[in-house]
């Protein structure tokens, strides 16, 4: 199984995606100093805000060595704030909001009402018969993706998953469930990419 991969611990649900990347064999280990990330072979992003968490990437100076991790070739997984960290631009960011823009996306904030649409939803993942279900939480969602993207669920017509390459994201909580379909699909994505490296 996969190696070492990190869960970005500044703020939100880190603990649990470390708990669900332990459930599919991966060690995770909690960052927060952009230190941290020598020598990891995946990053997370978990949900949280996504405001917060920029100020605070940017602060900690996790920035350009994030970006530095996916440019060597390291998957990453974005859920909820993590996948608009990760977006190329939001429709309605505020002005000083960071996007790392590993992933062609344009994502809408909140977008499905603010406090009160948290809701759950059965999910068709693109390749699977068995539906998952969604957690969503003061989610967005995927407002304009790229060609290269494949979107991998979709919700009331709004792309809610998707994948580019080696970066996987979801509007959604999928850590938070005890369905590891998306933690697995994440970590074979960490394995091909050592196998790459390795080869
Ligand atoms: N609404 C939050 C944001 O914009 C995301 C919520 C979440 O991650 N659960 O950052």
């Amino acid at each position: 199984m996969a190696g070492k991969v990190g869960v970005l611990a500044l703020q939100g649900a880190f603990r649990e995606h470390c708990r669900a990347l332990a459930d599919v064999g991966v060690e995770a280990v909690e960052v927060r100093q952009a230190g941290e990330l020598a020598g990891l072979e995946g990053l997370v992003i978990p949900g949280g805000e996504s405001t917060t968490m920029s100020k605070l990437m940017v602060a900690y100076g996790l920035e350009a060595p994030i970006r530095e991790l996916h440019a060597a070739g390291a998957p990453l997984f974005g859920t909820c704030a993590g996948m608009i960290l990760a977006a190329r631009d939001a429709v309605d960011g505020l002005p000083d909001q960071r996007y790392l823009g590993l992933i062609d996306i344009v994502v809408r904030r909140n977008a499905f009402g603010r406090q009160v649409a948290s809701f759950e939803a059965a999910l068709a993942l693109a390749g699977d018969p068995e539906p998952l279900t969604g957690v969503f939480i003061r989610a967005p969602w995927i407002e304009s993706a790229g060609d290269g993207v494949q979107v991998l669920a979709e919700h009331g017509g709004h792309a809610v998953a998707a994948q580019q390459g080696s970066v996987l994201v979801t509007a959604f909580h999928p850590e938070l469930t005890g369905d590891r379909r998306l933690h697995r699909r994440f970590a074979e994505m960490v394995e091909r990419a050592r196998g790459a490296v390795a080869a």
